[in-house]
């Protein structure tokens, strides 16, 4: 794929694929990168939290 994140495609996104991270709460920030909670829900998450753990996901999407 390459630069699948960057440039004109992030237009396309809602807010410009920004919003806040629902797992570390950073605000204004690039969700761009989708995790899988442990029962197969999407979360976007920002750059720092696609190296996450599986319990920062799960956790994050159950609040
Ligand atoms: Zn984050």
């Amino acid at each position: 794929m390459g630069k699948a994140n960057r440039g004109k495609y992030l237009r396309r996104l809602p807010n410009r694929g920004r919003g806040t991270c629902p797992v570390c709460h950073a605000t204004g920030i690039k969700l761009l990168y989708t995790q899988h909670t442990s029962d197969g829900k999407e979360l976007k998450v920002c750059k720092r939290c696609s190296k996450a753990s599986q319990e920062r996901i799960d956790q994050a999407a159950s609040q």
